[in-house]
């Protein structure tokens, strides 16, 4: 097995970030006691807000950014792993301040890394990635809130996003009612056949907060943040749950108190970069059931790792639908 492999490489001058497609070998790796030959990552917006430095994701430089990759094992000490795994990283600060999945190998601790399930291809997991795994983790924590179908109707915003096409898929496979909210409407279609019950126009939700708006919405998954997290929590049931993932909009939360304190809302925090290990292969464990394979390739589109950086620009610009996997 060749000791050189390519790679994006962040790094940094005078005047800002530099990005570059490398010949790297295995002794610029980092320490770890697992080797993994990387077949896949993807592009995350938080890979695009740290490849074009929109916001401070990257901890170290230079650094090989890419918060998540799939891919073989091929040496190991850990006694978990061992040559031939199918494994998969999300976060635990890879891609921000340890070498990431833009890379042709990898080289972390094990404890970082699950095993794929049988039924799920390498490919698979990283056109599910960190945003899919992150809306299989809301979709948790709104069971476990006691959002039952039948109830309402439960709302994805960023719904032609990432995170937001996957939670769509599952939340639908699982029984619930959908609305997409999306600022793009000729989306109807694409996000009907993932499972959404209808759509709604994200402008909706950008008007000014009430501090309690007409009661709609049995729980909801949010990507975007700020004034519509504020104007969902508003018109979310008495009892209701929103599963706050994501700031596309932005990182503020406009709100009052009233929906928590005169209706039982509950505002529950997902993260996927500290997630228990636990926790994230039940995660896997779910998407593995619950996720239908057709709507998983019809949400995804496939790069090659020079295309990074482009991919990048675009999913900060809200411009990218589904999913994107880089392929190795
Ligand atoms: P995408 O860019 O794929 O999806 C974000 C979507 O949000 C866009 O497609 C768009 O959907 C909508 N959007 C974008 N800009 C705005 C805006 N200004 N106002 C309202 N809506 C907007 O990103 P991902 O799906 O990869 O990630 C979604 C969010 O989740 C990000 O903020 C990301 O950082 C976060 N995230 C958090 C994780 C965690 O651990 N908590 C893990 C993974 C992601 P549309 O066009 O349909 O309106």
């Amino acid at each position: 097995m060749s000791d050189r492999f390519q790679a994006i490489f962040i790094g940094k001058t005078d005047r800002g970030q530099t990005v570059e497609l490398k010949e790297l070998s295995n002794a610029d790796l980092m320490d770890g006691d697992v080797t993994v030959e990387v077949e896949h990552s993807t592009v995350n917006y938080k890979d695009g807000l740290a490849l074009t430095g929109k916001a401070p994701i990257l901890r170290k430089y230079p650094l090989i950014p890419g918060v998540d990759f799939s891919g073989t094992v091929s040496a190991s000490s850990h006694a978990e792993f061992k040559p031939g795994d199918k494994v998969v990283l999300n976060g635990w600060g890879v891609g921000e301040s340890h070498h990431g999945g833009y890379a042709g190998r990898a080289r972390v601790p094990g404890d970082w890394l699950v095993r794929l399930p049988d039924q799920v291809s390498t490919g698979e997991a990283m056109a599910i990635g960190t945003a899919g795994y992150t809306a299989m983790l809301a979709v948790m924590a709104l069971q476990e809130q006691g959002v039952r179908p039948g109830e309402g109707e439960v709302l994805v915003t960023g719904a032609a996003g990432g995170l937001g096409s996957v939670a769509i898929a599952l939340l639908s496979k699982v029984g619930y009612t959908v609305i997409a909210s999306t600022g793009r409407l000729s989306e109807e279609p694409y996000l009907k056949s993932l499972g959404a019950n209808g759509v709604v126009d994200r402008g909706e939700f950008s008007t000014p907060v009430k501090p309690l708006g007409r009661m709609r919405w049995a729980g909801a998954v949010d990507s975007v943040g700020s004034i519509t997290l504020a104007n969902v929590l508003s018109q979310t049931q008495y009892g209701g749950t929103v599963a706050a993932c994501g700031l596309a909009q932005g990182s503020d939360l406009p709100a009052t108190v009233m929906p928590f304190i005169l209706r039982g809302v509950k505002l529950v925090g997902i993260d996927s970069v500290h997630c228990p290990k636990t926790r994230r292969i039940e995660a896997w464990r779910r998407l593995a059931r619950d996720l239908d394979k057709s709507k998983l390739a019809a949400m995804t589109t496939h790069v090659k790792l020079a295309e990074v950086p482009r991919i990048a620009s675009e999913i900060v610009a809200g411009r990218i639908r589904g999913r994107v996997v880089v392929d190795i």
